[in-house]
């Protein structure tokens, strides 16, 4: 069985710890690979690469650093069947989820492309006589990602394209449930031919991370993952005096206003729930039903997630694959059942125990329950599941309300043909991102992305403008210059 190695320096290196963990499909069962626990002494080798490698990189010209970036665009879409594949393989998801991911994985090297422009500075002429000054972004020196295994392929481009653009050197830690998938795109990413040390790959868990917020060698950490490890990140990451942003979870909520239009309102708010079986950080877990929307959209909504095909990824007629592991399966058969004893309706049960002809991979079809009390955790914990979560209000007041007593704040969409409705919706609910008459309202690389409340501990997002403030620091220049000195010769 192949045990999987780090990138460091140009190298593929074996980790110091002789201790593995097995990298598993979750749509079969099968055993893919071993990936390092990680170590300390990994993260330090790969930290002193890339600190020795920061001093001549942040000295190449923007201009120059970016066209590493475009090599990198051209070998991620000349490859993006291959990772895709690879990606569905580890994660469980459909491939087309997959390709949908490699996608958005290049984009964002596309508006890091723009970087000399982007991280152009500020300037004022004459702010006193013969005095000028000018603010110019510089690098922070080391940066580094830890990655949640939900999208093994786009979330580390979140950050690294803009950190390295930037005149940062980086290492990446994917999730060590789907780590070949990020493997690979970096042994593919070896003919972009960036400089040794540039850009590094640590494997591991838990003890690579605290190595990570440990080492005085990184300046910058960005975090994605479940809430309570974000929070655990920002606060150790912080108190080491790092630049600290943490995405955590969600628990999304889509409102259903009686004039929505019924078809592609059904269609969306189905591929928002069920799509990447749930496992998606801006999937809708709450769908409310308003006024009279309840008699209208609830049968639709359930033939929906009836209709979809759940199995494995990678043939042809998936429309959801696998949740990530058993024990992930377990933990939302254990939410539902939870829910019903606590007087919730399981309209749709999902829970099949095993799928025929996938009997070793983890399975849930689309569930649908509603009336679930608050004192159960399916109604206020993120569930990270194919669960649908019917709620009922009166007015759409009543549901912006409920919605923002909610703890987290990543995403809320509305569906409706009124702009009015749209409007209030926008301005008044709680959340990072808002949906309308969008199920998954997650913006374009050049726009800033991340949640609200419980779903984001920082203050900078990640992509775009947001990237480039965090990936620098800034340096005001104050100058004097009189014409007086200008020497005859
Ligand atoms: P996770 O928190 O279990 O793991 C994320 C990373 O943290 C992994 O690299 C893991 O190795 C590390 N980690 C796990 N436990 C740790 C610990 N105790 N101490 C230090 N490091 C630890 O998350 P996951 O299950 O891989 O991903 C799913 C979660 O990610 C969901 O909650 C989802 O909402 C969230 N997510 C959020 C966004 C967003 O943009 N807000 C995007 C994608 C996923």
């Amino acid at each position: 069985m192949n045990t999987l190695r780090n990138y460091v320096g140009g190298a593929w290196v074996e980790s110091a710890s002789s201790a593995t963990l097995d990298v598993e499909n979750p749509g079969t069962g099968e055993i893919l690979a071993r990936v390092p626990a990680g170590s300390r002494a990994d993260v330090e080798r790969a930290v002193e690469r890339a600190s020795a490698a920061q001093r001549g990189w942040k000295d190449t010209p923007a201009e120059q650093r970016i066209q590493y970036l475009f090599r990198m665009k051209t070998i991620l879409e000349e490859h993006a069947g291959e990772i895709a594949t690879l990606c569905t393989q580890e994660s469980g998801k459909t491939l087309s989820e997959s390709k949908a991911e490699v996608v958005r994985a290049v984009e964002n090297i596309e508006v890091a492309c723009g970087i000399p422009t982007m991280m152009q500075g500020e300037f004022s002429e004459d702010v006193s006589p013969g005095v000028d000054t000018f603010v110019i972004r510089q690098p922070l020196g080391v940066g580094a990602c830890i990655a949640p295994f939900n999208f093994p392929v786009m979330i580390p481009f979140w950050f690294f394209p803009y950190a390295i653009a930037c005149g940062n050197t980086y290492v990446v830690k994917p999730s060590e449930k789907v780590p070949g998938t990020m493997t690979r795109v970096f042994e593919l990413l070896q003919e972009a031919k960036l400089p040794e040390g540039v850009l590094n790959l640590v494997h591991g868990g838990k003890e690579t991370v605290d190595a990570l917020l440990a080492s005085e060698g990184v300046n910058a950490v960005s975090f994605v993952g479940s809430t309570h490890v974000a929070r655990y990140v920002y606060a150790n990451g912080t108190a080491n005096g790092k630049r600290v942003q943490a995405q955590g979870g969600a628990k999304n909520s889509l409102v259903i206003m009686p004039d929505a239009d019924p078809e592609t309102t059904t269609r969306i708010v189905a591929d928002s729930v069920y799509g990447c079986a749930g496992q998606r950080c801006l999937a809708a877990s709450t769908v409310v039903l308003v006024g009279t929307a309840r008699e209208s959209f609830k049968p639709r909504l359930v033939d929906a997630a009836q209709g979809r095909t759940t199995c494995y990824g990678l043939d042809g007629k998936a429309q959801m694959g696998a949740v990530i592991s058993r024990q992930s399966r377990m933990r939302i058969e254990a939410m539902i059942d939870d829910a019903g004893k606590k007087g919730a309706t399981v309209v749709l049960d999902g829970r099949i125990g095993a799928l025929p002809g996938y009997e070793g991979g983890h399975y849930i079809l689309p569930t649908v329950v509603e009336n679930v009390p608050d004192s159960a955790d399916a109604a206020v914990s993120e569930i990270f599941g194919p669960v649908m979560n019917l709620k009922y209000a009166a007015t759409l007041e009543d549901a912006i309300v409920d919605i923002n007593s909610g703890r987290y704040g990543n995403a809320a969409c509305i569906f409706t043909t009124s702009g009015a409705a749209a409007r209030t919706f926008r301005r008044d609910v709680l959340a990072g991102n808002v949906g309308i008459n969008i199920g998954v309202p997650a913006p374009m690389a050049f726009f800033p992305f991340s949640g609200w409340k419980e779903s984001f501990f920082g203050d900078l997002h990640g992509q775009a403008s947001h990237a480039v403030e965090f990936f620098t620091q800034t340096k005001v220049v104050v100058e004097r210059w009189h014409n007086t000195w200008i020497r005859k010769f």
